[in-house]
Formats: C-alpha cells, structure tokens, sequence
C-alpha cells in the first residue's frame, strides 16, 4: 500500500473503507471525504489553484471491502467547478486496484453527481478516467528501457525529484520525432495510447523496415509527472501548465526546462502531443497547422466509428507558449495535436486505438517531405 494513502473508516457500512491522498488520488485529504449518517460517503473534488477555471477533470479514490459479501455504497461527489455537467456522464471502476476495468454511466446535476457502487470483497478504484499513475510510468519506462531496439533516455528532473524520459528508437540519422503525452495530469488516454502502440512496435524495434528506418522517435510517456502524482487535473505543482505554457514558463520548473532544451537540441522534423477529450464524447480529434498533413492522414485514419467516435481533422493555429509553436517557427517542425476521448473505450481499446492511429501515421511522416 502507498504510504501516503489516508484512511477513512465508513462505521455505517461494515468493513468499508475509502482512501484518498496516494500516488495519483484526488482527493487529497480526509477533510474533503465525509460520512453521513445513512452511510453515504460525501467526496469533494480537489482541484489545484492554478488551474484555468471550470476545468476539473480528474478523480481518483480507493474503496477496500473488507468483508466476505458485496456492500452497496452510496456515494455522493462535489465536483469542483460547476459549468460541466456533460463531461461527468460516464465514470470508471478499476476492480482489484485498476487490473479490471468497467465504465458506469452516471448523472451529474448542478456538479454534484449521486451514485450507488455495488463493491465486491477487495481494493477497488473509482476514476474519471482510468488511472495511469506515476508508479503505470516508470514501470513502462523499465519495461521498455532496456528492451531490443530501445534506449531510456533521461532529460530532467521535475521539482519534486522525478523523471522525465523518454524512450529512443528507430533510426539515430532519421527524422527526429517527438511524441509527448501527459501534459496535463489528469489525459490518461495518450498513455494508453503508448502502451498498445509499444506493445506492437517492440516486436518490431530492432528492425530497420519502414517506417522505423526513416524516424528516430522520442515517446514520452508522462512529460509531468509531478501533477500525476499531486493528482492535478492540469498544472504542475510548480504552477506551469506543461500544454500551454512549456515554451513561456519554462525557467520555473526544472522540468519543463530540461524537457524543452532537449526538444530545441533535437531541432525535431515532426512533434505529435497527445492529449484527451473530454466534453466532445465521440470526436478524435487529429489538429495542425498545416492542411497536406490532415488531408493525407483523412485517407489512412482507422475507421473509430465501433468506439462511437468520428475523426476531426482541425486546421488550426496552435497558440503562442506551445512548444508545438516554437519548434515551428524555430525549426519548421510539422506540429501535431491530438485529442481522444475515454467515452466508451476501456483500457484494452484504448490502447488498440493508440497501436492503430500511430501506425496509420507514423509511415506518412516517414515519407513526408515537406519538412
Ligand atoms: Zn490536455
């Protein structure tokens, strides 16, 4: 068990425990969970500081059973902002600690969401999203940080001590493609995104077959780690939004700042950033600056259309203190944004979804020469 878990007994329902405050949780503390007098365990969402407002996005307790019989649970969540009600109509159970996942449809009315959990014997997690915690990222960096074809790459240190890495592969004289995920703290989809696409691509990395042969890939798992484990939705502890801000505020968090001066000395030909969605439930959305890449990646998409989701393929203009913005000014690097909701897809067709969106795209940066 997490040391820094905090316990709360529920003496209503018997043997029925909650925990906040580990590794990832939100809450964080035993003030924002109380139990009423019928039993029904009150949870206030936690929401950092310096957040943008209304963007609260992230949830992640603990309920241990410890008796022989299923309990049913009332549960009653605050949520910490009040203008998203839609983006609260789904909600996740990840039974024995998040090994087995199921997606609950629940209601939220004027931010507060009621729910009853059936919660069998055990140590089971109740999320927004399915957890990708910080414990999930270094064990896929060990994983895959020694395997054939891999090298870990070490490029900072966030404030609070932890790594940001990623792993190399491909060609050393290829294309440099940078491929972050996790911004901001609460977008689990890109991790699980990355689990798939490396579970497939590591039966392929020591081969010098396309599109390997003409990338050499950087795939960051978790570029912020310090907001994972405070259980943010958005910014780092330090207060920088890692989205929107790596480029502008990067000297205030020695994270941000190792990230972003290996990005510059990679000068990459192509960066992708993964993120979620959250309101649009059945949009992937696929964004750039530049309309050859979008109608070309138009053709080759992988039909989503089973996991009630359409592609979008956005032209835009990404703002001023992206990094996808400065690498293209600086270097011309092709910039690439993508936002996948959870809506409907459990780990296991999130991380299909991944494997088959970068294989449909990785082979056109391979032969992209407009950069
Ligand atoms: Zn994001």
């Amino acid at each position: 068990m997490d040391t820094s878990a905090i316990r709360i007994e529920n003496p209503y329902i018997a043997g029925l425990t909650l925990e906040v405050g580990f590794d990832n949780a939100n809450p964080r503390e035993a003030f924002e969970v109380q139990v009423r007098g019928d039993g029904t365990c009150v949870v206030h969402q936690f929401i950092e500081p310096e957040a943008a407002e209304g963007y609260a996005f992230h949830l992640h307790l603990a309920l241990e059973n410890a008796g022989r019989e299923p309990v049913t649970v009332p549960l009653q969540i605050h949520w910490a902002e009040r203008e998203y009600d839609f983006c609260y109509d789904y909600m996740y159970v990840g039974y024995d600690s998040g090994r087995d996942w199921k997606m609950l449809s629940t209601r939220s009315e004027k931010a507060i969401t009621q729910l009853q959990l059936v919660l069998p014997r055990g140590r089971h997690l109740l999320c927004c999203h399915p957890k990708f915690d910080t414990g999930d990222y270094l064990a896929m960096l060990e994983q895959y940080g020694g395997a054939p074809g891999f090298k870990r790459v070490d490029v900072a240190k966030t404030p609070e001590g932890r790594p940001v890495a990623c792993l190399r592969l491909g060609n050393p004289k290829g294309r440099k493609t940078v491929i972050t995920t996790r911004a901001h703290g609460y977008e689990t989809a890109g991790a699980y995104c990355l689990a798939g696409w490396l579970k497939y691509i590591s039966k392929h990395a020591t081969k010098r077959t396309s599109p390997l042969d003409a990338l050499d890939l950087y795939v960051f798992p978790m570029v912020n780690p310090d907001a994972v484990a405070a259980g943010h939705c958005c910014t780092a502890p330090s207060g920088v939004n890692f989205g929107r801000e790596l480029a502008s505020r990067a000297d205030e968090d020695s994270g941000a700042e190792g990230l972003t001066e290996f990005i510059h000395g990679l000068k990459p030909a192509f960066y992708v950033d993964m993120h979620n969605n959250t309101g649009p439930h059945l949009v992937d959305a696929f964004r750039s600056t530049d309309e050859r890449i979008l109608e070309a990646f138009a053709k080759k998409a992988p039909d989503r259309s089973r996991d009630q989701k359409a592609w979008a393929f956005q032209k835009v203009q990404f703002p001023e203190g992206y990094m996808l913005t400065e690498c293209e000014r600086r270097y011309g690097t092709l910039p690439l944004l993508t936002e996948f909701p959870w809506y409907t897809r459990l780990p296991g067709d999130m991380m299909a979804h991944g494997s088959q969106f970068l294989r449909a795209l990785l082979p056109l940066l391979a032969e992209w020469r407009y950069v």
